[in-house]
């Protein structure tokens, strides 16, 4: 029995006595005392791999093609799983809902069906080779598909839409599929977070606008947050929840045109820009 009466008093008393009996889960303290070193990891000898959006799939055929038979080929040995980002169509859908004065809920709520698409569009050209799209209730269908062999592919957006933080600045939702590529990776404690676009990793600048931006091979969060840069090769939110996490220590930031570069990484080599945590 659960609860029981008090007699006489008339009223209720939980006799289960766990660590928080008699404590608010809002007291900072207590919240401290959850706290611990490592996690289970779920699924330790997972790859997530975010496949960009504007950086990769907005290129068509020419940039996805060769990315997706290294996929492929890399499946034979790894566990992966694709998460997919939104790209043109996204930030098209969002720059209509800011002009229309509509809230940050709205533009993650539509702006996240983009990269449903594109996990579509890769299902689709992966079906040959066991691609199958998972939804966000068959995320512990995942090691299922692993053992049949299937290339699982996932949107990249985490399902926040309405309720999505309000940001710091702005109206475009903070956490978009660069966050919902870290957060799964974090979540299932997996081997590898990488980001396959379009630069060879991280740069001072925006190497694309900027042609004296510097490329840096290998930062800890905490510096690059303190450089506070005005523009990142991955979202801000990544950052800031490195900086909590007890899984992922490090994500790899790569140029997947660079045919081999996906494959090195898998193997550990450092082709992109490593961002760890100190
Ligand atoms: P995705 O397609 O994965 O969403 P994005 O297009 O959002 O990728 O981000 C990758 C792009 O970020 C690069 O193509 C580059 O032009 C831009 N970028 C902005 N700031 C930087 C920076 N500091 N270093 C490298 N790339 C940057
Ligand atoms: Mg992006």
């Amino acid at each position: 029995m659960l609860m029981t009466v008090v007699k006489g008093v008339g009223k209720e008393k939980t006799d289960i006595k766990t660590q928080f009996y008699k404590k608010s889960i809002v007291d900072k303290e207590v919240l401290k005392s959850t706290d611990r070193k490592t996690l289970y990891r779920i699924l330790p000898e997972l790859n997530v791999i975010k496949i960009g959006g504007q950086s990769i799939i907005d290129r068509g055929a020419p940039a996805l093609f060769p990315i997706l038979d290294e996929i492929v080929e890399c499946t034979k040995k790894y566990q992966i799983l694709l998460c997919t980002g939104g790209g043109t169509r996204a930030r098209h859908v969002y720059s209509l809902c800011l002009d229309l004065g509509l809230p940050t809920g709205v533009l993650a709520h539509v702006g996240g069906k983009v990269p449903t698409q594109n996990a579509r569009l890769l299902q689709m050209l992966l079906a040959k080779h066991g691609g199958i799209r998972i939804l966000y209730d068959e995320v512990e269908k995942l090691p299922l598909y692993l053992r049949l062999g299937c290339i699982p592919i996932l949107e990249g957006m985490p399902p926040y839409t309405f309720w999505e933080t309000i940001p710091e600045f702005g109206r475009i939702p903070p956490h978009r599929t660069d966050s919902g590529t870290f957060f799964m990776g974090e979540f299932y404690g997996a081997r590898n977070v990488l980001y396959v676009k379009d630069e060879r990793g991280l740069y001072t600048d925006d190497p694309k606008k900027n042609p004296k931006a510097e490329f840096i091979p290998k930062i800890s969060v905490q510096e690059l947050l303190e450089r506070n840069l005005k523009d990142l090769v991955v979202e801000h939110e990544v950052l800031i929840n490195m900086l909590r996490a007890k899984n992922v220590k490090q994500i790899q930031v790569i140029n997947g045109l660079v045919k081999g570069n996906i494959k090195k990484a898998l193997a550990g080599k450092h082709v992109g820009t490593i961002i760890y945590t100190k």
